[in-house]
């Protein structure tokens, strides 16, 4: 194995929040035919931090689900790694140190705006999720944590905001190219964290990929718009960046995201009518172009055909003829 290889370190980040579907199988799959074409690790880690969306026994459907699909992986809550624990909920510790890290420096400052905008950044803001900016009211507005705390009713704490600086963040991505953001007038100071011990979506999701020295992040593009936030929290905790590879999602025919609406593609619902799994990795594999129509594979029989540059820019279209 080579040096590169030895290195190459992907992961697949399910949120136990929903089942497997269609959709997000695809980009695991890409994902696991990414690293496993080129002889790289790959990790699985569980993203529960958005405790109140979290449904019971999700997360082992899952990781079931990706199985019974034929894909693997050499660390992950289920066979354990250097890396443990690979279930976010039980890594609190480490955001709180970076939380405090981003505090000695003064890049993060205490909020007692809305309740509602601190808690959409406990998941990952997906498109057409990421609300509006925030216009920076608490920014200056408190000398301390004390100060901050004092002006809310009791029961509350402030949030942690990230203070955004006035520049232009640009990054290459392995799929869509170059990449350019100002996030300052784009989204604004987001959040980090709920309270000391509440890191959210944007602040976990990079201390793990850099704890877990991840070197590859794919997924799917509707994750694109938040790599520049997450590029900046890179900067400030001195991490290293990995690369990033952003896919296009699996969309329904009036172009949203799969959802219940557009037919039960869940996994568990294909395999339980008794379709194979070479049945669907076939059909994630047409849509990549890699495939006939029809054809049957199993994972393994895909990695000598993964080819990223044959894969179209455009979402690939659930169509009736599939379901
Ligand atoms: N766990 C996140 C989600 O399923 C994705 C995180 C990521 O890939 O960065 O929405
Ligand atoms: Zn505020």
């Amino acid at each position: 194995m080579s040096e590169s290889q030895d290195k190459l370190r992907g992961r697949l980040a399910p949120s136990p929040t929903g089942a497997l579907h269609l959709g997000n199988a695809r980009s695991f799959l890409l994902a696991w035919l990414s690293i496993r074409s080129r002889g790289g690790t790959l990790v699985m880690r569980m993203e529960d931090l958005d405790h109140p969306k979290v449904k019971p026994g999700t997360a082992e459907q899952a990781l079931d689900d990706l199985r019974w699909l034929g894909l693997d992986w050499d660390e992950g809550p289920d066979v354990g790694g250097p890396h443990a624990p690979y279930v976010q909920s039980e890594r609190i510790e480490k955001y709180r140190r970076a939380l405090s890290r981003l505090k000695d420096v003064g890049m993060v400052y205490p909020c007692t705006c809305s309740r509602s905008d601190v808690e959409a950044g406990q998941s990952a803001p997906h498109v057409g999720e990421d609300g509006l900016r925030y216009p920076g009211t608490c920014r200056d507005r408190y000398d301390s944590f004390d100060e901050a705390s004092a002006a809310l009713p009791e029961a509350r704490i402030p949030a942690w905001r990230y203070c955004v600086t006035d520049e232009h963040v640009c990054f290459v991505d392995g799929f869509h190219g170059p990449q350019d953001q100002h996030v300052h007038t784009t989204v604004g100071d987001f959040v980090v964290a709920r309270h000391e011990d509440g890191a959210g979506y944007m602040l976990a999701v990079v201390v793990d990929d850099a704890a877990m020295g991840i070197t590859e992040v794919l997924r799917g593009d509707d994750l694109l718009a938040t790599t520049h936030r997450q590029i900046l929290l890179y900067r400030a905790l001195w991490l290293d960046c990995p690369q990033f590879i952003h896919v296009p999602l699996v969309v329904s025919p009036d172009g949203r995201r799969l959802a219940k609406r557009h037919g039960d593609t869940r996994i568990r619902s294909l395999r339980d009518k008794g379709i194979s799994a070479e049945k669907i990795v076939g059909l994630l594999a047409y849509w990549c172009g890699w495939a006939e129509w029809g054809e049957e594979l199993t994972a393994q029989e895909l990695l000598p055909r993964y080819d990223l540059a044959m894969l179209s820019k455009e979402p690939a279209v659930l169509t009736d003829d599939v379901k």
